[in-house]
């Protein structure tokens, strides 16, 4: 295992739709999780490491206690609640800016673990703000992109 170089803002990289996973993934994966450990953050997407596919890993609960990690491997948000709750963020790519993003309270998340087992789950709270977070990154969207121009100009002079 290794721990991996993170892109940063405004790497045009971090701003590509990445591909569906078709190989194996384990290796990055388990460097993935040991990066984001490492960093120390409980979310990181793979085109954040330079790899251009649909591939998650979080822990959204190590830093309280006990790890749990979680590969989700080509993710699908099938429901998202009408509800919002705006509450802010980091992003382990823009070191330094925390922003106020608006999320959807809940969402249903389906993905592919690395045994090929595939999950649905209903994620609330933290977990679900966390995946909607690191699945916007496997669209190329970043916080900065969800946030009004006026508070994105205010980030972009604090990362000159
Ligand atoms: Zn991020």
């Amino acid at each position: 295992m290794a721990v991996l170089p993170i892109l940063r803002w405004p790497d045009p990289r971090l701003e590509e739709r990445c591909a569906p996973v078709t190989g194996d993934v384990a290796g990055l994966a388990a460097d993935m999780l040991e990066t984001m450990y490492a960093a120390p953050g409980r979310g990181l997407a793979a085109p954040q490491v330079g790899q251009l596919i649909r591939l998650f890993v979080m822990d959204t609960t190590w830093k309280e206690g006990t790890r749990a990690p979680v590969v989700c491997i080509n993710p699908a948000i099938t429901w998202r609640a009408a509800e919002v709750q705006t509450g802010p963020e980091g992003c382990l790519s823009i070191p330094g800016i925390v922003t106020q993003v608006a999320r959807a309270k809940a969402i249903r998340l389906r993905w592919t673990d690395l045994a090929g087992q595939d999950h649905e789950e209903i994620l609330q709270g933290f977990a679900a703000v966390c995946a909607q977070h690191e699945y916007d990154h496997l669209d190329g969207i970043l916080t900065l992109d969800r946030i009004s121009p006026e508070d994105r100009a205010a980030a972009e002079r604090a990362l000159a």
